[in-house]
């Protein structure tokens, strides 16, 4: 069902502490406060327990930032779906362009990811988008359709339904460098058409698509204003309640 969410990707950084701290932060701040979205923070797999009993996660889901592409057994070092699962957190961040890129996640790898995230009842927030060279050779559609087909459609149209989606241009991760509104909305039409092609009409209507990069108090309004974008997938001005509460209030 296509909602409107605002969710924080924490990536390497807190302490168990200091993650306690933000989330329980959050969540005080949120209490007798109405939203227009719903809220997820993306924790490190070390804090998803503890988070998720800290506070209401009915106000506030949890997420992992990556699962294994195993369902279990000898993979040293690894954290599956299940285990997430049995933490509280609903959500898991699957195919972020960090992973991809330094960990060399294929969409072969990301697409076993997708189907035991599922398989465990998780919502999986599968990331997409192009590098600045593919922007400006203008192959950018070309890529995000690739890394959608490769990874995402052989699922049925009722798995399909279950994903969150979020197009994070990598030149605007981290950099200060927003996708313009009008970059961020000409995408995402591009990715609901694609998605109709294959499902259809209603599966594209209901499906989330978030916007990621380089999204803040400032610009957030601008960008969840357009009426393809559903959201934000908010990595640094997720890093404190100050800033990630006007991302929220942008709705
Ligand atoms: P950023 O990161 O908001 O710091 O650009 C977004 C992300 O990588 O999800």
């Amino acid at each position: 069902m296509r909602k409107n969410i605002v969710a924080g990707n924490w990536k390497l950084n807190t302490t168990l502490p200091e993650g306690l701290a933000l989330a329980e932060g959050l969540n005080e701040a949120l209490k007798g406060h109405a939203t227009n979205c719903d809220v997820v923070i993306g924790t490190p797999f070390t804090h998803l327990a503890s988070i998720a009993s800290a506070i209401d996660t009915s106000r506030i889901g949890v997420a992992a930032q990556n699962c294994a592409n195993k369902e279990k057994g000898a993979y040293t070092g690894e954290v599956s779906a299940a285990m997430i699962a049995s933490t509280g957190a609903k959500y898991v961040i699957i195919g972020h362009s960090e992973r991809r890129a330094y960990y060399h996640e294929t969409s072969a790898i990301l697409k076993e990811k997708v189907q035991l995230a599922l398989a465990h009842q998780l919502t999986p927030i599968f990331c997409i988008g192009e590098v600045l060279d593919e922007r400006n050779a203008n192959k950018h559609f070309d890529v995000v359709y690739e890394q959608i087909n490769d990874a995402l459609f052989d699922l049925s149209s009722e798995d399909f339904g279950k994903l969150v989606l979020a197009y994070e241009p990598v030149w605007a991760i981290g950099t200060g460098v927003t996708a313009t509104a009008e970059q961020a909305q000409e995408m995402h039409a591009y990715i609901r058409q694609t998605i109709a092609g294959k499902y259809g009409e209603v599966v594209a209507n209901d499906t989330t698509i978030l916007y990621g990069g380089s999204c803040n108090a400032d610009n957030a309004k601008e960008l969840f204003a357009n009426p393809d974008v559903d959201g934000g997938l908010i990595g640094g001005a997720s890093l404190g309640v100050s800033k990630f509460l006007p991302i929220i209030e942008a709705f």
